[in-house]
């Protein structure tokens, strides 16, 4: 018993250090035809890669045989951009006694050329030559990715995949019965039928937009999200499958074009967004130049024929535009702009998404279906952060036009209704009085000697008297009267439902209170007095009629002394002298 566990533990150990990365592998364990991993393939697979001359199915059975295959080091197998050709082998054990239909895929729709060998007794029994270099319509079956149906004869097959590719050298690759491949395809469909009507529905949105106040950060915004879908529809091959099934040449490079067009619209928007043209001017023109440059760097590559050259600007630029944005974002949020925080965390979701995404196909970092869709769930987060973030300039927009609104309504030294506010809301009620017969009374207020107040204690003290006997009109108006600054010293009072007699008694008070401010200036204490004229509404009069006849007793009462109350009393101006407390 003891020697055999010391048995199975030297084999495991043998078996650990043959496995070690870079070493010559012990041959990986078959797969069984039955029951094939529901994952993907790269742990059962032996890899070899060429070192410029092509090879054959036999020349690499025959240096597998020697042992120069590796073990993959990862289920999807990584080898980054511009890499050489690359062939994995797989040994699938049929125990069944009759021949089993085996569905393999390579979900990497990018993969230029890819062939597959079945081998049986060591001859080739099938080869499929297809790859995104040749039309859709040559592939054996249509579809997102590569598939494979492989007849696997009872007993041991090999299974030979050869991939080459200028593009990122991921070889994600799956093994299952032909009716459950379909299942994984449709959960693949449903979720990106989701994601493009999402972000569809924000590009109709933004156009509107766009369309309704021409700001160009909605345009801008809309590129941004069509860009990503087109990127999407190219790597995921739907684009491929379905839009363009006959031009290989447009799949070549609509995949790393639509990628620094996703990062030039980004910057442009982001630049559009946060106004840097006005907060960072230098910063922008950086960003001019970098999305200038990327866009002329990557169309010369593609338009020369340079694949490698091309993917690894679309991808250097993709990853720095992500790092670019969230530095955008962190600084936005420092200087506090509008609807920073909503860019900050849209920046964050979508660009971790990027990144994410770009480095686990370059393979930067582990591959799985998380990282790989990383970029879409970071972008419908993207989306629906900016989308909000539109939505709080509109409320910012709206709370800054009524206070503007306000502001020019209003006497900023006294805090009342100015002289065009007082009209607006006058003429209101005086033609409202007039129709239902009802009293109604103005009275005309002016300071008394204001400009030798002005002369003799200054303007500020001059402005502290204004700003005081504002307050006092604000304290007497009732609901529903209009009180308000005429223009310099001169104020005005309206009140509906008041009478003469009323309106005389109020304008009594008020002249009162004013002879009780206490304005102080060192030690001397400064004497403030107004005079006042009440006009009554007669049958036919306009608010202008009632200011005037208000103003002329005014004049009256400045005539008669000042101090005092001068009201319409018919035909002669009647006076109310009084003298101050
Ligand atoms: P009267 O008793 O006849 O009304 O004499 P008055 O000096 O009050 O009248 P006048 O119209 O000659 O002078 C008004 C002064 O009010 C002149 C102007 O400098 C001053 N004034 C107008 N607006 C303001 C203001 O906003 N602040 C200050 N401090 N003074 C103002
Ligand atoms: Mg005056
Ligand atoms: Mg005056």
């Amino acid at each position: 018993m003891f020697d055999r566990i010391i048995h199975s533990l030297g084999v495991v150990f043998l078996c650990l250090l043959l496995t070690a990365p870079g070493s010559p592998a012990c041959a990986a364990k078959p797969l069984s035809a039955a029951e094939p991993p529901a994952g993907p393939l790269g742990r059962y697979a032996d890899v070899l890669q060429e070192s410029g001359v092509r090879l054959g199915p036999d020349e690499v059975m025959t240096r597998l045989r020697r042992g120069e295959g590796a073990m993959p080091p990862r289920p999807a197998p990584d080898f980054g951009i511009g890499a050489r050709p690359v062939w994995l082998h797989w040994r699938v054990e049929n125990t069944a006694t009759q021949a089993q239909i085996r569905r393999l895929t390579l979900e990497t729709p990018w993969i230029d050329e890819v062939d597959v060998y079945v081998l049986q007794n060591g001859a080739v029994q099938a080869h499929w030559q297809t790859g995104d270099s040749l039309p859709q319509r040559q592939r054996p079956i249509a579809g997102l990715g590569f598939a494979f149906d492989l007849r696997l004869e009872p007993g041991t097959s090999e299974v030979l995949l050869r991939a080459a590719s200028d593009d990122p050298m991921l070889l994600p690759t799956t093994l299952r019965a032909v009716d459950t491949a379909g299942d994984s395809h449709r959960w693949a469909h449903y979720s990106h039928g989701f994601v493009y009507g999402y972000l569809l529905a924000l590009i109709a949105y933004n156009l509107l937009l766009y369309t309704g106040l021409r700001k160009r950060s909605h345009l801008l915004y809309a590129l941004y999200l069509a860009a990503f879908i087109l990127m999407n529809l190219g790597y995921t091959g739907h684009g491929y499958a379905w839009l363009w099934p006959d031009y290989p040449g447009v799949q070549r490079y609509v995949i790393l074009l639509s990628m620094v067009l996703f990062g030039v619209a980004g910057l442009q928007f982001a630049a559009r967004f946060l106004d840097l043209a006005r907060h960072a001017p230098r910063l922008r023109q950086a960003l001019q130049f970098l999305s200038a440059g990327a866009l002329l760097a990557v169309i010369t590559a593609a338009t020369t024929g340079h694949q490698a050259a091309t993917a690894w600007i679309a991808f250097g630029f993709v990853v720095l535009f992500a790092m670019v944005m969230l530095l955008l974002g962190a600084l936005a949020v420092r200087h506090g702009y509008t609807g920073a925080r909503f860019f900050l965390g849209a920046a964050v979701a979508g660009m971790s998404g990027t990144l994410a995404s770009s480095l686990s196909v370059w393979g930067l970092i582990p591959f799985s279906e998380w990282t790989y869709r990383a970029v879409e769930l970071g972008m419908l987060a993207d989306a629906t952060l900016l989308a909000l973030a539109i939505a709080h300039r509109f409320r910012q927009d709206q709370q800054e036009r009524v206070r503007a609104e306000h502001l020019a309504r209003t006497d900023p030294l006294t805090r009342l209704p100015n002289r065009r506010a007082f009209r607006e809301q006058a003429e209101a009620i005086l033609s409202t009085a007039m129709r239902r017969e009802r009293d109604i009374t103005l009275i005309m207020i002016d300071i008394d000697h204001f400009k030798q107040l002005n002369d003799t204690w200054g303007h500020v003290r001059g402005d502290e008297a204004l700003a005081a006997l504002g307050q006092v009109l604000l304290a007497a108006a009732r609901r529903g009267d209009v009180a308000a600054r005429w223009g310099g010293e001169e104020f005005v009072l309206l009140l509906p439902e008041t009478n003469q007699q009323q309106a005389v008694a109020l304008a009594e008070r008020l002249r009162n209170k004013i002879s009780l401010i206490r304005l102080r200036c060192g030690d001397a204490e400064i004497p403030l007095s107004a005079s006042f004229g009440v006009a009554q509404r007669r049958k036919e009069t306009s608010l202008d009629a009632l200011i005037d006849s208000a103003d002329k007793l005014l004049y009256r009462a400045k005539q008669l002394g000042r101090d005092r109350v001068v009201a319409d009393s018919g035909e002669k101006p009647e006076a109310h002298a009084g003298t101050t407390p």
